[in-house]
């Protein structure tokens, strides 16, 4: 595998070529050829992000720059070594709510992953920065945006590591999200993992306490940091002591009902925090869904009732 990685100098996912030469030009040529680099959009452990355009169409990307030096889980693509965070994107890229990847290159020292870049689009961790908390019905509504694509991403077999802020896009002509960044993601599994590489302070306590944590209730634990941030307008946790004894303290005008799922979803015990299905359910889910609800009752109400007044004046 290491082998074929140095001798790959450079390799564009999607082509077959003949000899190692001409696949050395005319790969070359391929990502500068196809795409044209703006502006830094963000960097973090990984490696650097760019704001692009597809040349041929002058559609806007975004073009994540991987330093192979820095990753250590690699898979396998058309029997080309890549790094696995490329592989789990590939797996979970066909979802609404996760972020497209249009093409990857794999050149000497670096993979190149090519997004779709929404036109007017934010990250999470800047939204709020901007805006603070997001009030209880934004909150709500992007929330279950978040569970859906999370439970769409573990029916596909993929567990993402590390839900926060920073790794989720708003569309702000729309108001979707897309998750992004899955270089510390896994294949889902059933039984413990033992390595973490995602964010400390949305780990969960089994984690910073045993080392250990299983992939479902790992994420649930994130997603109650993330679902505190949204509401408060910042994360609840910065040292390990406060994750391990997870004592929740509201900032400003909450909900009972958002306080009690907050809280379900930061059980120290992982047994003791709802499904992702649960979450669904949760009363403070439910508050949008039963308007309409109840705006579609009142509607079926008012067509029996002027069902039941045609059939009277016959
Ligand atoms: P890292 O692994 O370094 O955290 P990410 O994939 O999370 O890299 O990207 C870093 C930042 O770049 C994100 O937080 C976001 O602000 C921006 N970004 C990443 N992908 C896109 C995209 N497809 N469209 C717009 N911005 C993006
Ligand atoms: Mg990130």
């Amino acid at each position: 595998m290491l082998a074929r990685k140095i001798s790959l100098n450079v390799f564009a996912c999607n082509m077959g070529f003949h000899t190692e030469k001409e696949r050395h030009v005319r790969e070359k040529e391929t990502f500068e050829k196809a795409y044209s680099l703006g502006p830094v959009l963000g960097s973090g452990g990984f490696g650097t992000v760019y704001s692009g355009t597809r040349r041929r169409d002058g559609l806007p990307v975004a073009v994540k720059h991987i330093s192979k030096q820095k990753v250590t889980e690699w898979g396998q693509i058309n029997g080309v070594s890549v790094p696995l965070e490329v592989c789990l994107l590939k797996k979970v890229s066909h979802l609404d709510g996760v972020i497209k990847m249009l093409d990857f290159y794999d050149k000497s020292d670096s993979v190149i992953i090519v997004m779709e870049k929404p036109e007017s689009v934010k990250d999470l961790f800047d939204y709020i920065t901007e805006k603070g908390p997001l009030g209880e019905d934004v909150s709500r509504d992007f929330f279950r945006q978040i569970i859906q694509s999370t439970m769409d991403i573990h029916r596909a077999g993929v567990v993402h590591r590390d839900i926060k802020d920073e790794n989720i896009l708003v569309d702000m002509k729309t108001g979707q999200l897309k998750v992004i960044d899955f270089g510390s993601g896994a294949f889902l599994k059933d039984t413990v993992y033992l390595d973490f590489d995602g964010t400390r302070v949305y780990s969960p306590p089994e984690w910073i306490r045993f080392h250990r944590y299983h992939g479902r209730s790992a994420a649930v634990w994130s997603l109650g940091i993330l679902l505190f941030d949204m509401i408060c307008g910042d994360i609840p946790f910065e040292q390990d002591e406060q994750i391990m004894k997870a004592e929740v303290a509201f900032r400003g005008r909450c909900s009972a009902e958002v306080k009690d799922l907050v809280r379900k979803c930061l059980s120290i015990r992982p047994s003791d925090r709802p499904s992702l299905e649960d979450i669904l359910e949760h009363p403070w889910m439910q508050i949008g869904k039963t308007c309409v609800r109840r705006s579609s009752l009142d509607q079926r109400l008012v067509d029996l009732a002027s069902a039941t007044s045609s059939t009277e004046s016959i």
